[in-house]
């Protein structure tokens, strides 16, 4: 491996790009914060779909690139596939485990929103740990429900939902509080297995709040497939002296 262009935007991605040289390029879509302190070279924003990544790879000589974005970020996953098959390169892909339901756990499996609001039909007071997407919902919030939204960043709520901008990795200590103060009843999540976010399903399992899980999209099959930044950093530097 010559040049990577790493595709990043989770924690075990910038752990990677601190391991490697100034050849490679650790991509971010701009959403989140971009380190300053790195001896890779790092770039910010979309290509524009497959197409664009394709071109990109080809002007700037990549020989590998490798996944490391979210488990719930398919369409760069799947674009990224696309254009290594188009550029002739392989494609490798960090993909962490999925958290499992422990003893005491009550997990409720929806597919899509659609689902999930059936699924939260019993609920009073949900805690939304999703992103941004649940905003685009306030307006149809039932009159005896009352949300609380968790998101990267403060975003205006209205009077039957309160929003917190945070980001982890969150204390038990602070989510035994959240989930005290709000009085949750329901925690709606995806399954990122991100140990970062991990503490509010021990907290769910410790107050016997049921946990609503969007399911992980299927992502596409690659050439390589690690579930850890050890095993990634084992194969990389043995053929590389970034
Ligand atoms: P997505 O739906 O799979 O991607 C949307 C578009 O964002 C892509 O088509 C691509 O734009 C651009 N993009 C995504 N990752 C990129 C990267 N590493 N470098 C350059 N461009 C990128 O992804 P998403 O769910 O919106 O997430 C956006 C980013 O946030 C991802 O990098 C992901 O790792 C990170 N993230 C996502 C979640 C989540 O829950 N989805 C949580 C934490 C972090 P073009 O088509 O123009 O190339």
């Amino acid at each position: 491996m010559r040049r990577m262009l790493l595709l990043g935007g989770v924690t075990e991605a910038l752990a990677i790009a601190r391991t490697l040289g100034p050849q490679h390029i650790y991509s971010l879509a701009g959403v989140g914060r971009v380190p300053t302190d790195l001896t890779c070279q790092v770039r910010v924003g979309g290509y524009g779909g497959a197409e664009g990544l394709t071109q990109f790879i080809r002007e700037e000589g990549i020989d590998l690139l490798l996944d490391a974005t979210h488990p719930y970020a398919a369409q760069i996953s799947q674009n990224a596939v696309t254009a290594a098959q188009l550029s002739g390169i392989p494609c490798w892909a960090l993909r962490r485990p999925a958290w499992q339901p422990q003893v005491g756990d009550d997990w409720r499996d929806v597919r899509d929103w659609p689902e999930l609001i059936e699924a939260l039909k019993p609920f009073h007071r949900p805690l939304f740990t999703l992103g941004r997407e649940p905003l685009q919902h306030l307006h149809e919030i039932p009159p005896e429900q009352f949300w609380t939204l968790r998101a990267l960043d403060v975003y205006p709520g209205n009077e039957r939902c309160e929003v917190i901008g945070a980001r982890g990795p969150f204390l038990i200590e602070d989510e035994r509080e959240l989930f005290e103060r709000r009085q949750i009843d329901v925690l709606i999540s995806k399954n990122s297995g991100s140990t970062a976010t991990e503490p509010k399903l021990e907290v769910a399992r410790e107050r016997g709040v049921p946990v609503i899980v969007l399911q992980r999209p299927v992502l596409p099959g690659v050439d390589r497939e690690f579930r850890s930044v050890t095993e990634v950093l084992n194969v990389l530097h043995v053929s590389d002296d970034s």
